[in-house]
């Protein structure tokens, strides 16, 4: 009997803790909301091919790195067919200083192949689909389908995403997936779209990875990092 009693308060305390955990996350952008209202996509793009090329660029790479290299790219490079018939070491060498160039301009044209030829030319609009492409992976594919497509099927997890997530303790992981996966929990879908840009400018603006700004930060009364 008491054993069943323990385990039933166990179960109301852990529903409660969810309902806290949503308000908590909502809060959180609702802060973020009516400070980076207009927060966007960083990276520069003119079509769906174009942000995915610009979003496997961004790998261990800046936003801002990775516009100068797409403002030559884009302008040599015109459209996914190009893509198809170009001279990989050209393409490597228009690259290079986005990082790990090899294998970004192997996955950009490996992709840019799957997409002529199976997809007519089009980048496909589903997570499904998009994660069958050449270095893929979750991160960029919610990064194509929220700023290219206006959908959401999750919410990207960067680098920016990954640090304050963690700061603000509503997660506990390292990994993308399981962040990811956290994040759905609580986080309303109707603000899948955004979470990830409020929180990207949140990062660029005020929670920088090397010093954070505590004492101008927004979420500075709710976020149980802002003492350390
Ligand atoms: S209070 Fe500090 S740690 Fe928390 S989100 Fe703001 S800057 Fe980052």
């Amino acid at each position: 009997m008491v054993l069943r009693c323990i385990k039933l308060y166990c179960r109301l305390l852990m529903k409660k803790n969810k309902k806290d955990d949503k308000e908590y996350a909502v809060k959180i952008i609702e802060i973020l909301k009516k400070n980076y209202g207009n927060a966007k996509c960083a990276l520069n793009f003119s079509n769906p091919f174009e942000l995915l090329v610009a979003t496997i660029l961004s790998a261990q790479c800046t936003d801002k790195r990775v516009n100068e290299v797409t403002k030559t790219l884009f302008n040599k490079y015109k459209n996914v067919e190009d893509y198809v018939d170009a001279d990989v070491l050209e393409l490597e060498d228009c690259i290079r200083s986005a990082g790990f160039y090899r294998n970004k301009a192997k996955n950009i044209v490996k992709s840019a192949q799957v997409i002529v030829n199976k997809y007519d030319g089009n980048v496909p609009q589903t997570m499904e689909k998009l994660l069958e492409l050449p270095g893929v992976a979750r991160k960029t594919a919610n990064v194509v389908l929220s700023a290219a497509f206006g959908k959401a099927e999750g919410i990207a997890v960067d680098t920016h995403v990954i640090r304050i997530a963690n700061l603000l303790k509503l997660t506990n992981y390292d990994d993308p997936v399981k962040i990811e996966k956290d994040l759905i929990k609580i986080v309303p879908e109707r603000y899948w779209l955004d979470f990830s840009f409020l929180i990207q400018a949140l990062g660029r603006k005020v929670c920088k990875a090397r010093n954070p700004d505590h004492s101008v930060c927004p979420l500075g009364e709710v976020c149980p990092s802002s003492r350390k």
